[in-house]
């Protein structure tokens, strides 16, 4: 049931705030709907998410549209491929997760600066160091946001991680501190006041909340398994 799945979600999420000191007001939890159908996106729509993340960009322009609930905010949480940029746009997200390179940034500037609008981005960074994953270099970070700051229609609202795939706690708690550090000195280093950590998914969200995160991405642990 997706409903006592999305209260249980709530109330570890809670218990995570507790630990640490923290509000869970000021955690979102994101909906993670990617291969599900418009209709389970309804039924969490209605059991309270308001927040609904897709990660291909194809499915999203079909589903999103059909969507007879109302939602808060729609983000992208995918690899964002320059030439889907407009495609994207229809859907007026929110926040796009995960931008990591310096020519697709300036496609989507373009289009904003076209259209007149400012987008809410947060910029990936692959803390594991895996290089299946997509995102900027630890090392590389103060210089792409560098770079990033000339696109005056992109906002940047924050960093984006995906914790390594272990069992080692430890090991994924220093990924998602990592990203707290990145944080704040890019925010120290240029002056910015980005405020959202987007950290944390159903296998370690609640390590991410001890180590600062202020939205976690949840598919499995309230939708169940994906249809792939
Ligand atoms: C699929 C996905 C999630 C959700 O993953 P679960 O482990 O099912 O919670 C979160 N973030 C991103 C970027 C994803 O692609």
């Amino acid at each position: 049931m997706i409903s006592e799945n999305i209260k249980k979600i709530r109330e570890r999420m809670e218990e995570a705030c507790r630990r640490c000191g923290r509000n869970i007001n000021d955690v979102k939890l994101l909906g993670v709907t990617k291969t599900h159908t418009v209709e389970t996106m309804e039924e969490a729509l209605r059991a309270g998410i308001e927040y609904i993340g897709e990660n291909k960009i194809q499915d999203a322009v079909k589903k999103i549209p059909e969507l007879k609930e109302p939602y808060k905010e729609f983000h992208f949480i995918g690899h964002l491929q320059s030439n889907k940029i407009n495609k994207l746009m229809t859907l007026r997200p929110h926040l796009i997760h995960s931008l990591d390179k310096i020519s697709t940034a300036r496609k989507l500037n373009n289009y904003c600066e076209a259209k007149g609008i400012k987008q809410n981005i947060l910029v990936e960074i692959n803390t594991s160091g895996e290089e299946t994953k997509n995102g900027i270099l630890p090392k590389d970070a103060e210089e792409f946001i560098g770079a990033l700051l000339e696109n005056n229609n992109l906002k940047i609202k924050g960093l984006m991680t995906i914790g390594t795939r272990t069992e080692d706690k430890e090991e994924i708690r220093r990924c998602f501190r990592q990203l707290r550090e990145i944080f704040e000195d890019i925010n120290e280093k240029f002056g910015l006041e980005m405020d959202v950590l987007s950290m944390g998914m159903t296998g370690d969200f609640e390590i991410a909340i001890e180590e600062g995160s202020d939205l976690v991405r949840i598919g499995s642990a309230i939708f169940g398994k994906r249809n792939v």
